[in-house]
């Protein structure tokens, strides 16, 4: 019933589909398949257009830094609204932008449109939110794209630290050679480079020996199944430390319950995104937070000091127990450690991880003894503070002992970082009682 010519067509459309999966040998021409053409077309008819009308735009999510809780950047997403369509997902047209070589015309817009919302930022005397940017590797076989980004940042005037610049791991094989030149000239320039969705893709650890990346995003499928799956927690850790020992950063996406967050923090994972958090918001959104954000949002001059902390490996520490750890890893790092700040003369607990909660527990009779607690103790924040003076500003690590009741406490503290405040981190080697 149908024309000879229009069904090859369609025949050869329902055939691309199946595009290089060795799974399907056929594929039959029908409303799925005319589906996915429909939406392809729309993409390829409607984009540069919904670009000029401004129909697509970043939203922003939120990521904590795990040590302190407060939001150290925002990661731009970007979203079309079609005035009769609705939102339509970046899963929808990323990768068709990308195969018709159009997708640095989205990143460069989304690129303008967070340096202008910086900008007005700043005019309104809102904090500068910190945003990281996801650039496609297609893109640079597309364009100069070192040189396209500084231009709109310098007609924007964002100093690059304000800025970080994602790259998709999963397409980085198809341009290794550039990746390299253009990564290390973003540096010079001082932007950030991170490397999105790490372990999703074929060549991860190849990428890590032969790119220079700053921080990886590991990729949200770990956490699938998390709470029954403990393997995932061990892939996690053993993440964390590698990237802690090659000197690069890391940040969880995906994170969506409370048990996810507290293991990624006691692992020493600096950075976390998810809903468990925060969805993402649109920009109007965004600045009236900014507005209201006060302790929320991390004051850009300490980054670098939060982030010289940060460096401790918290794992690194050789006497793991390895009975328990495929049960409940994180909360088996057997060294009890904590890292603590001295702010004027009050204490901070930054960090404070299991082996520690359980060893102040047995020292308390059974009662398990909080943070809070604990730096509500008087004579144990004066024992603190005189060893942070002891060792503010040396490399070397003290070793001090805290006598009280019967209590014996043994500890061994190092200075991480300082900037009006200082941070320290302690580990306590052994307790006893004397009755
Ligand atoms: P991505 O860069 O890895 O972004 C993270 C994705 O995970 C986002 O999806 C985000 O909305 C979603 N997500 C965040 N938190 C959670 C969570 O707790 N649970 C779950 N299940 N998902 C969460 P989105 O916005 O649909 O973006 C999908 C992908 O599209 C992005 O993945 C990125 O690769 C690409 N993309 C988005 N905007 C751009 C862009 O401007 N340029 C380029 N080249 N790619 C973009
Ligand atoms: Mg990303
Ligand atoms: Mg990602």
């Amino acid at each position: 019933k149908e024309d000879v010519i229009a069904t090859v067509d369609m025949a050869r459309r329902a055939m691309r589909l199946i595009g290089s999966d060795r799974q399907r040998v056929y594929c039959v021409y029908g409303p799925e398949v005319q589906a996915v053409y429909d939406s392809r077309d729309f993409v390829l008819i409607n984009f540069k257009r919904a670009l000029d009308d401004g129909d697509i735009k970043p939203f922003f999510q939120p990521v904590i830094r795990s040590l302190t809780g407060q939001i150290h950047s925002f990661e731009a997403l970007a979203r079309w609204n079609d005035p009769d369509r609705g939102t339509i997902p970046p899963s929808q047209f990323i990768s068709i932008l990308e195969e018709t070589r159009q997708i640095h015309l989205l990143d460069l817009e989304i690129f303008r449109q967070v340096c202008q919302l910086q900008q007005s930022c700043q005019r309104m005397g809102l904090p500068i939110p910190v945003i990281s940017v996801n650039i496609s590797p297609v893109d640079f076989n597309s364009c100069d794209i070192v040189a396209e980004i500084e231009k709109i940042r310098n007609q924007y005037q964002i100093p690059s630290k304000y800025l970080k610049i994602e790259v998709l791991e999963s397409v980085i094989v198809s341009a290794p050679d550039q990746l390299k030149e253009i990564i290390a000239q973003l540096h010079d320039l001082g932007y950030e480079i991170w490397m999105d969705d790490f372990g999703s893709g074929y060549s991860s650890m190849n990428n890590l020996k032969d790119f220079d990346f700053d921080l990886l995003k590991i990729d949200m499928a770990f956490l699938e199944n998390f709470t029954e799956n403990s393997q995932s927690k061990i892939i996690i850790s053993e993440i964390v430390d590698m990237a802690k020992r090659l000197g690069i950063e890391t940040l969880c996406e995906g994170i969506e319950n409370r048990s996810q967050s507290d293991f990624l923090k006691e692992i020493g994972c600096q950075y976390q995104q998810g809903y468990l958090f925060a969805a993402s918001m649109e920009p109007d959104e965004l600045r009236n937070f900014l507005g209201e954000a006060g302790q929320q949002l991390e004051n850009v001059s300490l980054s670098d000091y939060y982030s010289q902390i940060d460096r401790v490996n918290v794992l690194s520490n050789p006497t793991h127990s390895l009975a328990e750890q495929n049960s409940s890893l994180g909360e088996n790092i057997d060294v009890p450690m904590a890292i603590v700040e001295k702010d004027g003369c009050s204490i901070n607990y930054l960090y404070f991880n299991h082996a520690l909660k359980r060893l102040l527990a047995i020292a308390e009779n059974g009662q398990a003894v909080s943070a809070e607690n604990l730096a509500k103790t008087p004579s144990v924040d004066k024992f603190l503070l005189e060893q942070m003076d002891r060792c503010q500003g040396k490399s070397q690590a003290i070793s001090a002992s805290y006598e009280e009741g019967g209590l014996h406490v043994k500890i061994r503290m190092r200075w991480l970082a300082s900037q009006e405040k200082s941070s320290f981190v302690c580990i306590v080697t052994s307790e006893h009682y004397q009755e």
